[in-house]
């Protein structure tokens, strides 16, 4: 592949980098759409945007907004989106860098599992449900984490299966965990009146093989086949998972508990 100069977008600069022409259409000129803007440098003048382009795979490009009446309203447009890139970015808390990959994944299970909240058939909202989220957590992650923090999770490598109280998840996954708002006064929380449970250890794989199984393989006469498989089994150890289960529930932060008020 070399080098070339592409054919520049109708209004929007030059770039240069590598690609594969050959399979393009020529003749075909193609007014590239601004899918969003990244980031932004320069002063009110000379403003310039980092666009993302529609369907282009290259890399986003700095252009001025000066001469470029669709850039310019795209800007306008989309400043208070809260799904433009740009914004998102700003408004993410980004997490910590030492926070462990795993234990955020489990955070964002248990977060993502409390907006699934399900009406009762009588249609009340105060619906209790018992949910449990899985997650591969390592060994190393596992004892760095629920094993040092958590007194009562024994110190040796085994499987893991115990009752622990919010206030003890809390050591291991910090203050935000349990609790999901909304726009409106709603919360779903994790229910501090029951014990979370967690498992954790090693899921296998159980294989059974048939190849070397009598019943199978029988070349005799068909009356004398054994009447049951003789299968030998494999255990095949997997990633090591989380099984976290807890009690979800859900408030009215301005009138209380709703499962008091549901009749
Ligand atoms: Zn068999």
């Amino acid at each position: 592949m070399e080098k070339r100069i592409k054919k520049k977008p109708r209004r929007f600069g030059e770039w240069e980098e590598t690609v594969n022409f050959r399979n393009e259409p020529k003749n075909q000129e193609k007014l590239w759409e601004v899918e969003d803007v990244l980031d932004e440098r320069g002063e009110n003048g000379e403003k310039e945007y980092l666009v993302k382009w529609k369907d282009w795979e290259g890399p986003n490009t700095w252009i001025s907004a000066e001469h470029n009446p669709e850039l310019q309203s795209f800007v306008t447009r989309n400043m208070n989106n809260p799904n433009s890139c740009k914004l998102n970015r700003d408004l993410l808390e980004l997490p910590e860098s030492d926070d462990n990959v795993e234990i955020l994944s489990l955070k964002q299970a248990i977060f993502d599992s409390l907006a699934d909240v399900r009406y009762t058939p009588e249609g009340s909202i105060g619906h209790q449900a018992r949910i449990t989220v899985k997650v591969p957590v390592s060994a190393e992650t596992f004892s760095a984490t629920f094993r040092a923090k958590i007194q009562k999770i024994p110190k040796d490598n085994g499987n893991v299966d115990c009752n622990l109280t919010v206030d003890e998840v809390s050591l291991v996954l910090g203050n935000n965990w349990m609790k999901r708002g909304y726009k409106t006064s709603t919360e779903t929380y994790v229910s501090e009146r029951e014990y979370v449970h967690i498992w954790w250890g090693y899921k296998a794989r159980q294989q059974y093989c048939h190849n070397n199984c009598a019943r199978c393989s029988w070349a005799g006469v068909e009356e004398e086949r054994p009447q049951l498989c003789t299968p030998t089994i494999t255990n095949i150890p997997g990633p090591a998972w989380i099984f976290f289960t807890f009690t979800r529930s859900r408030r009215n932060r301005v009138t209380g508990d709703v499962a008091r008020k549901s009749k």
